[in-house]
C-alpha cells in the first residue's frame, strides 16, 4: 500500500470541478422518433397558429349568429379534412363534425341535440350566443409563438406539439457515448459459478442501467484483469469513439489499483480523494479531445451514489440539460442520522407519507457493500461533515429518486 497524494477534495467543490469541465455535445438532427428524451438545442417558435383555421369543438350546425336563429336552408356539410369550400349565404347552416372548418361567414355551431333537422332545414334556437363551440385560428398558439426554449427535454407533449407545427426534425444535442469497464482479477460475468475469492461483476449491470437512465448510449467493454497493459489497451480502444469512459474499481490505495496512474499517463486526473461517503477514491479526469473519465470505486454502493452525485449531472450536462439535479422535497427524518467526521454522507432512505410531511427511515445499514441500501431507496439525505449530524425529528431537503405511491 502507499498512502495517495491526492488531495481530499469537499464533496460540493469535487462537483464543481466536474462540472466545469464538462462540455455540452454538439448539436445533431433527428426525426422525431429519435427525440424522445433529447435536449432541444434551438428554440422553438410557431411557424404557423394552432389551430391552423377556425374549428368546430363538437358536432352541430354553423351559422351566422347575428343573422338568428330559426329555420336555416341547410346548403352542405363541412367534415374533418373535407371542408364546405364556398362562403355561407345569409339564412343557411352548414352542417359540420368536430374538428372541421368553420365555413367564411359562419362565426357560431350549434350542437346537434339543440337543433332539428327536416326537409333540408334545421331548427336553431332564436338567440343563441354567437362565437360558441369554436376554436378561432390561434387559440391554442400564435404564430410566431415562443413553444419550448432550448435546453427542454423532450417527452410525449413536446413531440406531439412539433409535430403538430409540422416539424419531423429538430435540432437536438447528441447522447454522450459512455464506455463502461469493470476492473479487478476476482470479477466473473454473471451467470459463472465464481471461484474461490471471485464474485460476480454486478457493478456493470447497475451502472449500465444507471448511464442508460442517465441518456447515454452505453458500449460495454467488460472485465478488465488488474494488469497495467490490459487495462491500458482496452481504456485507449475505447476512447476512439466514447466521449466518456466510466470504469468501476481500480481507485483505492492498494497496489493492484491501476486506474488513476492510467488516467494520469491519458490525460488531467483532477480528483483522486472527496470527502464522500460512500466513495472516497472517486476519480475524475479530463483525456484529450474534451473526454471525459469517471473512475469510481469498486464497492457497488460507493459505485453508485457517486454515480449519482458526479456522474449524473455531467451526463446531463453533456445533452445540453439545464436542470443537472435531482429535485428535492423537504423530508422529516424518522430517525438520527449521524455524521461521517469530515465527510459529506449520502444516506440512503425509504420515504412514507404521514399527515402531509414525508418522513424518511433509513435503508439499514449504510455500507458500502450492501447493496440493499439502496434498492427501494426513495431519497439521498445529504449529512454534511462535522461532528453534529442530523436529529431525528429535523426537517432536510432531500434528493428524491421516486416518490412513495
Ligand atoms: P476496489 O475499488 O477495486 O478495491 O474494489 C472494492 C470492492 O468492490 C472489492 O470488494 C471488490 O471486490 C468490489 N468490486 C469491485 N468491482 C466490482 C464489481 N464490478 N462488481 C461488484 N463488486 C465489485
Ligand atoms: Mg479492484
Amino acid at each position: 500500500m502507499r498512502a495517495s497524494s491526492y488531495p481530499l477534495v469537499d464533496a460540493e467543490r469535487a462537483l464543481a470541478v466536474v462540472l466545469e469541465r464538462t462540455p455540452v455535445l454538439p448539436a445533431e438532427e433527428v426525426g422525431l422518433a429519435d427525440a424522445q428524451g433529447r435536449v432541444l438545442a434551438e428554440d422553438l417558435v410557431a411557424s404557423q397558429p394552432l389551430p391552423p383555421f377556425p374549428a368546430s369543438a363538437v358536432d352541430g350546425y354553423a351559422f351566422r349568429a347575428a343573422g338568428g336563429g330559426g329555420r336555416l336552408r341547410v346548403v352542405g356539410e363541412s367534415a374533418a379534412g373535407r371542408p364546405f369550400l364556398s362562403t355561407l349565404p345569409e339564412g343557411a347552416a352548414v352542417r359540420i363534425l368536430t374538428g372541421a372548418v368553420v365555413p367564411p361567414g359562419a362565426d357560431t355551431v350549434v350542437m346537434v341535440e339543440d337543433t332539428r333537422e327536416e326537409d333540408g332545414q334545421v331548427l336553431v334556437p332564436e338567440g343563441f350566443p354567437a362565437g360558441r363551440n369554436l376554436y378561432r385560428t390561434g387559440d391554442d398558439l400564435r404564430q410566431g409563438e415562443l413553444i419550448l426554449p432550448r435546453g427542454e427535454p423532450l417527452g410525449a407533449a413536446e413531440l406531439g406539439l412539433a409535430a403538430a407545427l409540422g416539424l419531423p426534425r429538430l435540432r437536438v444535442h447528441r447522447r454522450p457515448r459512455a464506455a463502461l469497464l469493470s476492473t479487478g482479477d476476482e470479477l466473473v460475468e454473471v451467470g459463472e459459478t465464481p471461484g474461490p475469492g471471485q464474485i460476480v461483476d454486478s457493478n456493470r449491470w447497475a451502472l449500465l442501467a444507471a448511464l442508460r437512465e442517465a441518456g447515454a448510449e452505453v458500449t460495454v467493454l467488460g472485465i478488465a484483469p488488474d494488469d497495467p497493459e490490459a487495462l491500458r489497451s482496452l481504456v485507449v480502444e475505447a476512447l476512439r469513439d466514447h466521449e466518456v469512459l466510466v470504469t468501476s474499481g481500480g481507485v483505492s490505495v492498494g497496489s493492484h489499483d491501476l486506474v488513476k496512474p492510467l488516467l494520469e499517463s491519458l490525460g488531467r486526473v483532477h480528483l483522486g480523494r472527496v470527502k464522500l461517503k460512500p466513495g472516497k477514491p472517486f476519480t475524475f479526469a479530463t483525456l484529450p479531445e474534451g473526454r471525459l473519465a469517471f473512475g469510481l470505486p469498486g464497492f457497488p454502493v460507493s459505485s453508485l451514489v457517486t454515480f449519482e452525485v458526479f456522474v449524473r449531472p455531467a451526463l446531463r450536462r453533456l445533452q445540453g440539460h439545464r436542470r443537472l439535479h435531482r429535485p428535492t422535497l423537504p423530508v422529516r427524518l424518522g430517525f438520527e442520522a449521524r455524521a461521517a467526521g469530515d465527510r459529506t454522507e449520502y444516506q440512503r432512505v425509504t420515504l412514507r407519507r404521514e399527515g402531509g410531511e414525508l418522513v424518511a427511515e433509513t435503508t439499514g445499514s449504510q455500507s458500502s457493500s450492501r447493496l440493499m441500501s439502496l434498492v427501494g431507496a426513495h431519497a439521498l439525505v445529504r449529512v454534511p461533515p462535522g461532528d453534529r449530524g442530523l436529529p431525528a425529528g429535523s426537517v432536510v431537503e432531500a434528493l428524491i429518486l421516486s416518490l412513495p405511491g
